[in-house]
């Protein structure tokens, strides 16, 4: 039976303006860095992307070595995309990116024009598409000029390949560099994207100022700290769970670390009405450089409670000083 999607889904969620541009993207953002690969199930990687579209989720965010493999994400995406949303291409928003290892030798990775253009080409082919509506570099490369870098991804735009430019784990300083170059390009960057969470607060202090003053949207990843901030691994570390699997980025040992911590955010977030993960989200919702929460799922169930997290964003003052002093011990 083919897909109808949720006739009511652009009347739940709320969007806001990315930037200085014409886009609004959703308040919550889906990330397919995990549970997309060929290796995970291809049912459940469609039922999540369905439920993300039905939540008003119009925003996904790829790169071109998600999976694992490397590219299997993409290439998921794109069977999903030409089976289920063939008519609803013009509703979706879809970010890709270079800048960490793709393929073997010295134009498989970093910030070259000759990486980041054959990179681009690849990962269009692999979700068969014509154009992404955002194409970030991933990561600040040192080693190549700034100034080549951003002609590599004001060309893409000037040939149809990518709508917009996005720059990911850019310093404030980076940043302002490359706004500066872009701009002169006529391409100004529309988005910037960083690690944020209730456990990671370092980009409060200069890269939202920046964001603000500059008017670059910004979408925030791992809001979650990868599942730290749920739930879930209270009592212990469930099977299934990234923490659980060899070859991530969660490992075990965070959880003994952090588990004060979320014992007592728990708490709070009880008292409120909401689970964890919901006012962690809401919470980030709250800093108001942040233009959307770039969550991940493994469930369309988890999906559906992330995006309850806008039914409440409120915090009164109290709640904010409790917060912060929980996350200060
Ligand atoms: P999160 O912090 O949201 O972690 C997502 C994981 O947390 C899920 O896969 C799931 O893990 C668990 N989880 C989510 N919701 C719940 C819930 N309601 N209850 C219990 N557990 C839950 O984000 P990610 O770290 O996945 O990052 C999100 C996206 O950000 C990525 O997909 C990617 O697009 C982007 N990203 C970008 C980076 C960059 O360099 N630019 C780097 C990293 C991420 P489980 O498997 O345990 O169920």
């Amino acid at each position: 039976t083919p897909y109808l999607p949720n006739p009511e889904r652009y009347n739940t969620m709320e969007y806001n303006r990315c930037g200085n541009s014409g886009i609004l993207l959703p308040k919550i953002s889906l990330g397919l860095w995990h549970n997309f690969g060929f290796y995970d199930s291809f049912e459940n990687a469609r039922n999540i992307l369905k439920k993300a579209f039905d939540l008003g989720i119009t925003h996904l965010d790829l790169a071109n070595n998600y999976g694992p493999p490397y590219g299997s994400a993409e290439e998921n995406f794109g069977r999903i995309l030409k089976k289920d949303f063939a008519d609803h291409r013009d509703e979706l928003f879809i970010a890709s990116k270079a800048g960490f290892d793709m393929w073997p030798g010295p134009y498989g990775n970093n910030g070259s024009k000759k990486y980041l253009t054959a990179s681009l080409d690849q990962s269009l082919q692999r979700m068969g598409l014509d154009y992404v509506d955002v194409f970030y570099h991933h990561r600040p490369d040192a080693d190549t000029p700034l100034e080549e870098t951003m002609h590599a991804l004001d060309l893409m735009v000037k040939q149809g390949k990518a709508l917009y430019i996005g720059l990911s784990r850019y310093s404030p300083q980076d940043t302002i560099k490359a706004q500066k170059i872009l701009k002169d390009l006529g391409t100004p960057v529309l988005i910037h994207q960083s690690k944020y969470s209730m456990l990671e607060r370092a980009e409060e202090k200069e890269l939202f100022p920046t964001l603000l003053e500059q008017k670059i949207g910004s979408i925030v990843f791992s809001p979650l700290a990868q599942g730290l901030l749920t739930d879930k691994y209270l009592k212990g570390i469930p099977e299934g769970s990234r923490a659980s699997k060899n070859n991530t980025y969660l490992q075990a040992d965070a959880i003994p670390k952090t588990i004060d911590t979320i014992q007592k955010l728990n708490e709070i977030a009880l008292n409120r009405g909401q689970k964890l993960s919901q006012m962690a989200i809401a919470w980030i919702l709250t800093q108001p450089a942040v233009t959307t929460v770039l969550v991940g799922a493994s469930s369309p169930g988890q999906l559906e409670e992330n995006v309850l997290a806008t039914q409440n964003t409120f915090f009164t003052k109290d709640e904010i000083v409790l917060i912060d002093n929980v996350l200060k011990a």
